[in-house]
């Protein structure tokens, strides 16, 4: 599928102090979207790359969590916020502003104003690049972002089951119906390795990159299921950050160079 110019009558303001945007997206929640995003991040800034992380996930923030930080932004005028930094990396978050235990019971224009305050009213510095977390669907957010933030590139996380392509499938539709480049679309969960050495296709076998294929988007890898992965997400210091020479820090690592390269 060809992607389209974006429709004249949508202005898209550019996120102020970094070069590029990259979303990270999702079609369904629980497919390891935020965890991806946070160690893609990292593994950009071992590639050499000044990075900011955003929150986006207004309902159900994970950022605070995935790095252990909580703490709450400061404002020199009132009004622009300066991100907290944390691992050298920039970072900014709904969950900073709000109690964890605070549901968040928002109606759309709230969001959307939230994504513009998180957009145009951070004060992100001297970037290379920023690596949004989206919250998972094709909803308020995404299209907040399609249409009204100049982004560089989204990236499809999903597992390779049949319920999360079907989801996957509308959020390639909705970035290519807004002209949003997608970059392209990772595997997670993709298998386990058992202690017999074996690799077992939980979520079955294949699914993304055949979706890649279908419609014509690059395959950025495959991340199996791994316990370390699980357990440096649990204790706030990503894998690719404490851990680069893991094998699976090695699996991020190759996507962020593609990721990379795709704006060379
Ligand atoms: P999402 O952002 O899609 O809702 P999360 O990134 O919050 O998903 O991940 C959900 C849970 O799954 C977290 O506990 C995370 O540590 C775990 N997880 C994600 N990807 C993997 C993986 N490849 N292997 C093991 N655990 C994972």
């Amino acid at each position: 599928m060809s992607q389209k110019p974006p429709p004249k009558h949508f202005v898209k303001t550019p996120i102020n102090g970094t070069k590029s945007v990259v979303l990270v997206s999702s079609a369904k929640g629980g497919v390891g979207k935020s965890t991806v995003a946070v160690n893609i991040a990292f593994a950009l800034q071992n590639l050499g790359l000044k990075i900011g992380i955003l929150d986006a996930d207004v309902y159900g923030p994970s950022i605070p969590k995935l790095i252990n930080l909580n703490e709450k932004p400061k404002s020199e005028d009132g009004k622009a916020m300066i991100p907290l930094e944390k691992y050298n990396a920039q970072c900014m978050s709904m969950g900073f502003l709000v109690d964890e235990q605070t549901p968040m019971i928002w109606r759309g224009p709230m969001v959307i104003s939230a994504i513009k305050t998180m957009t145009q009213n951070v004060l992100w510095k001297d970037r290379d690049i920023i690596i949004v977390d989206m919250p998972p669907g094709t909803g308020d957010t995404q299209l907040t972002f399609a249409q009204q933030v100049k982004v560089d590139g989204a990236v499809i996380v999903s597992t390779p089951q049949d319920l999360a392509l079907l989801d996957v499938k509308r959020g390639i539709q909705m970035f290519d119906k807004t002209g949003v480049k997608i970059l392209g679309l990772i595997d997670n969960m993709s298998y386990f390795k058992g202690d017999d050495g074996k690799d077992y296709k939980i979520f079955g076998e294949s699914g993304v990159e055949k979706t890649a294929k279908e419609f014509t988007k690059d395959f950025l890898g495959s991340i199996p299921i791994h316990q370390d992965l699980r357990s440096s997400a649990d204790k706030g210091e990503p894998l690719t950050l404490s851990n680069p020479d893991h094998e699976v820090s090695k699996l991020f690592m190759s996507m962020a160079e593609k990721i990379k390269q795709s704006f060379h």
